[in-house]
């Protein structure tokens, strides 16, 4: 990010904001397997409730009713957060949010941990977002 060393973020405990925000939670194969183990579930059987799959990516359907993930579970959070997404664990961390000082700070209206706690160097931030080129080559290629 041009003209800053450091990002400032602190994810803030029982927020759940950003599995709310509209838009879709893409997986990776690895995260597919992950977490149908997770389940106790054999990964096509995990595939065919919860994922949708196209020619280049794949993510998780929605259970409708203007909620955005199944596994989203009030006044608990994430069901799955040990083998949540690969998006999910990088958030905000994202190379469209880090690359862009303006996006960043526009973020943190949809983040209320953007701009809280302790600094990120920006090279660490980049390696992170980095991580997201790698597992959506779909998206980010
Ligand atoms: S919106 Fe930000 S602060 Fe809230 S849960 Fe997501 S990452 Fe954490
Ligand atoms: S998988 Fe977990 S962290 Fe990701 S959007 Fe759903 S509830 Fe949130």
């Amino acid at each position: 990010m041009e003209g800053s060393l450091t990002l400032q973020f602190e994810c803030q405990r029982g927020c759940t904001k950003c599995c709310q925000t509209e838009g879709y939670v893409y997986i990776t194969e690895k995260d597919l397997v992950r977490i149908a183990k997770f389940l106790k579930m054999k990964p096509a059987e995990f595939e065919e409730r919860y994922v949708y799959r196209t020619k280049h990516l794949l993510r998780l359907r929605k259970p409708g009713g203007g909620k955005q993930c199944h596994f989203l579970k009030d006044g608990f959070g994430c069901t799955i957060h040990p083998v949540n997404p690969v998006q999910c664990r990088l958030y905000p961390f994202w190379p469209e949010l880090v690359e862009s000082r303006k996006e960043w700070k526009r973020e943190a209206r949809r983040c209320p941990g953007i701009g809280k706690g302790e600094l990120i160097q920006i090279g660490d931030a980049l390696e992170k977002s980095g991580e997201m080129r790698v597992a959506y080559p779909g998206i980010y290629e």
